[in-house]
């Protein structure tokens, strides 16, 4: 057997590789193992890498999930946000954006079109935005939870104090997602402005998984300046943090940014970390991202065949959507909740798995 297929099997089996079996899978050349691309017939070695690697990560996901695939509804309640990142639309330095904030009642309506939609889990995602005070933010968590007790709430919102989270939680909310970017100080250093840090990150993260959240971290793939190092570095955090949830996608540049003039990452590179993420976390929560159906009109079905098992389909209002604006050309900003969802089951199906209508919690 091809040296890098018995590395493969080897993460299957043991759940864990060493960071040079790591860096020689992470390595290998994409420019041949383009998805779209195969035939039969020209099956390159670096494409069966690919293909190696993705039936493992879609047998070990089937072992634990089957073909289950489970629902987010995504509501993205406010685009102002007090930080600066250099990667993202939404930062504060960014004055070519129109901003809004939705309120307790909009939301509410975001959720009862997802519920009858059948999500039994709604995100309420935005950048860092201090006008939604501790109280404000839970009485809409428990609005929801009291609304719709057979459903999960998960939080996106950033860096808090240590008794936010604590007072979230105990509203109700019962998922945090906050995506770790980089596990890399330096790397660190060159996405975020002076005023943020790698070490209060992952503070956060620790103190979400102290009070009990189910807690999902990640990072972006191909952000600029990253390197295999770094990717191994993130892989090793995930392994100490043990989150519920992992969201990896590429990054995609914005040109409101400083980093308007850097490379995107790759959806080669992006799905081959989700597989190997599949079979190093076998019973975690992983979606097949935005950001990943933004690069590739279909970059979510081969997530889902590389291993993700989660879609987040877009809740929030039409008419705000475009100015969630993370990224340049971002998908489904057009439609109603109900033809985004319709459009990801479709697309569920075809990539053959099912969407199901469950809270979707972690299996432990
Ligand atoms: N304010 C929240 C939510 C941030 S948006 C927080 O701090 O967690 C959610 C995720 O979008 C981020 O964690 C980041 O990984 C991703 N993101 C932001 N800008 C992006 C870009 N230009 N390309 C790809 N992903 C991006």
């Amino acid at each position: 057997m091809d040296k890098r297929n018995q590395i493969i099997s080897q993460l299957e089996m043991n759940k864990n590789i060493s960071d040079s079996e790591l860096a020689a899978l992470l390595e290998t050349d994409i420019n041949e193992a383009q998805p779209d691309a195969r035939t039969e017939a020209s099956l390159s070695e670096d494409s069966s890498l690919d293909l190696f690697l993705f039936e493992s990560a879609d047998r070990v996901r089937k072992n634990v999930y089957g073909t289950d695939v489970y629902v987010r509804g995504l509501i993205e309640f406010t685009n102002y946000c007090k930080n600066n990142c250099y990667y993202c639309g939404i930062r504060c330095g960014n004055s070519a954006l129109s901003r809004y904030r939705l309120s307790r009642e909009e939301i509410m309506v975001c959720c009862r079109t997802g519920h009858k939609l059948g999500f039994r889990t709604f995100v309420l995602q935005g950048g860092e935005d201090d006008y939604y005070k501790d109280d404000i933010l839970c009485a809409i968590i428990s609005d929801i939870k009291t609304n719709y007790p057979d459903c999960a709430v998960t939080l996106s919102i950033g860096e808090k104090p240590y008794e936010s989270y604590k007072a979230y939680f105990d509203a109700g909310a019962d998922r945090y997602l906050l995506r770790h970017e980089t596990a890399d100080d330096e790397h660190y250093h060159k996405l975020h402005p002076e005023s943020m840090s790698l070490q209060n990150r992952k503070e956060c993260l620790w103190n979400l998984k102290e009070i009990g959240y189910q807690v999902g971290s990640g990072f972006m793939v191909g952000s600029p300046f990253q390197k295999t190092e770094h990717l191994i570095k993130d892989i090793r955090f995930l392994q100490e943090l043990k989150p519920e949830m992992i969201g990896i996608g590429p990054f995609l540049t914005h040109g409101d940014t400083p980093f308007k003039d850097q490379k995107s990452g790759s959806l080669e590179l992006t799905l081959r970390l989700l597989a190997i993420l599949r079979l190093m976390f076998p019973n975690a929560l992983i979606p097949a991202t935005t950001a990943l159906g933004t690069i590739s009109p279909d970059g979510r079905e081969l997530g889902l065949k590389a291993g993700a098992n989660v879609v987040m389909p877009n809740l929030s209002p039409v008419q705000v959507r475009k100015q969630y604006s993370l990224y340049d050309n971002k998908i489904c900003t057009g439609e109603e909740a109900a033809e985004c969802k319709g459009c990801l089951e479709r697309r569920v199906i075809s990539a053959g798995y099912k969407m199901v209508v469950s809270r979707g919690d972690f299996k432990k």
